[in-house]
């Protein structure tokens, strides 16, 4: 279905993913969801998105990525979630966690771990969530002390995109006296570490795979341990104290990927409700000629419109170097509600078809769709980003 660009380059982009959907995921979304055994990462798919460049489309070419803009890389976000979201998380979360490596790195953070993740030859995780900290991130527990040479890292890590595969922990951690005054965010720093030699975990870390999760199955999520694990000095990611702020701006940026994704399920439910309003026969004719049917299509293609836009807008205000926070969290906000519309109106399109995952994607896609309101900042955290910044 048509999309509107607003730069000559999405185009390229949109057919690049819809070739590679064809062979590299269309054949394997529906095993991917229901396969018997969630453990597995799906490594052959991964590895298929890093041979196209799709990981690192938007690092740096001087470490190995595509160096695109943040409008093409939001239109391929928007098109891999068109295909399958999950295996789009699978892409999305190596840009998230090597973004903070390739923005706050030193040069040699950078040459060691950007080109290895953007070929897909180590694999990155985001490592923020705690039991005791989501929204309210500041609350960390897990504590860096410095002994000589070497972080001694304690504490325990939740939710953490490919947290039970992954070879490197984008961490975050509280450092004791770390930081200027006692402001709790000041306490935060960044660490980069290893989690894996010769493919073994090092000593002190364990992980998990969560069960029984309810969409994005492809991708995995995973619950870590910390214990007394010893990594270099140097591994330090930007400045002692510093850590919250690298967080926060490595968010804002996802905030705009999150929009795509909801852009990309949202539009995907609309194709599907178009294809079966046009073939389903009720009462004689195709439900797609009862009014009831023509409004639910009208407002999701609407919506869907006004939150493509919102999306493209902050990805323009980012590729132009402004500040762009409050429009990432409307964005982020505006278009995950409008995939929640959209798939619940699908479902209502497809009646009991949309219900069984046997017989239409829909099932899928209002299971994928509903962690969008809640990572990378609940759809209340965004309203309270918004509200905070209209109200000062
Ligand atoms: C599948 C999945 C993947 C994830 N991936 C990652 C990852 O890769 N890395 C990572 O670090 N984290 C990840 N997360 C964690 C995710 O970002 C958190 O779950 C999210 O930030 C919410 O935190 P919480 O679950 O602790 O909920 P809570 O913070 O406990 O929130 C519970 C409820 O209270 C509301 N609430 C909290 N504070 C306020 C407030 N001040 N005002 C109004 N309402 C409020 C929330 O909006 C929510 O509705 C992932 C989570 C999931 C489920």
């Amino acid at each position: 279905m048509f999309r509107y660009n607003i730069d000559d380059r999405q185009q390229a982009i949109r057919d690049r993913v819809t070739a590679f959907a064809k062979t590299n995921i269309e054949p394997f979304s529906k095993e991917l969801d229901h396969r018997d055994d969630p453990d597995r990462f799906a490594m052959n798919i991964y590895q298929a998105l890093a041979k196209e460049g799709f990981t690192a489309l938007r690092m740096p070419k001087q470490y190995g990525g595509g160096g695109v803009s943040s409008i093409e890389y939001t239109t391929l976000i928007e098109e891999l979630c068109y295909n399958d979201a999950a295996v789009c998380l699978l892409d999305a979360v190596t840009e998230l966690a090597t973004y903070p490596i390739y923005t706050f790195g030193t040069e040699e953070q950078k040459r060691k771990y950007v080109p290895k993740c953007a070929s897909g030859e180590i694999l990155p995780a985001f490592v923020l969530t705690e039991p005791a900290a989501g929204s309210d991130a500041v609350n960390q527990k897990t504590t860096a002390i410095l002994e000589g040479d070497q972080w001694v890292i304690n504490g325990e890590k939740i939710f953490i995109m490919h947290g039970d595969v992954a070879d490197l922990f984008v961490l975050f951690v509280k450092v004791e006296g770390g930081g200027d005054d006692d402001k709790a965010s000041r306490k935060i720093s960044a660490i980069l570490v290893e989690a894996k030699k010769d493919g073994k975990y090092i000593p002190g870390v364990k992980t998990a795979t969560l069960k029984k999760k309810m969409g994005m199955r492809a991708a995995t999520t995973g619950r870590i341990w910390l214990e007394n694990v010893r990594v270099p000095k140097e591994n330090l990611l930007g400045e002692v104290g510093k850590g919250f702020k690298i967080a926060m701006n490595t968010l804002d940026g996802a905030r705009i990927g999150v929009a795509a994704q909801g852009l990309g399920i949202a539009q995907r439910a609309l194709q599907e409700s178009i294809d079966y309003a046009k073939k389903r026969i009720c009462f004689g004719q195709p439900i797609g000629k009862f009014q009831a049917i023509q409004w639910m299509i009208a407002d999701m293609a609407t919506q869907i419109e006004a939150a493509r836009m919102m999306a493209y807008k902050v990805s323009m205000m980012q590729d132009k170097g402004e500040k762009f926070s409050i429009e990432a969290a409307q964005a982020k906000l505006f278009a995950t509600e409008t995939a929640k519309f959209c798939v619940d109106r699908a479902m209502q399109i497809h009646g009991g078809y949309g219900y069984i995952g046997e017989f239409s994607p829909i099932e899928k896609l209002y299971r994928d769709q509903r962690i969008m309101e809640i990572y990378e900042g609940t759809s209340e955290i965004q309203r309270l980003v918004i509200s905070g910044s209209y109200l000062r």
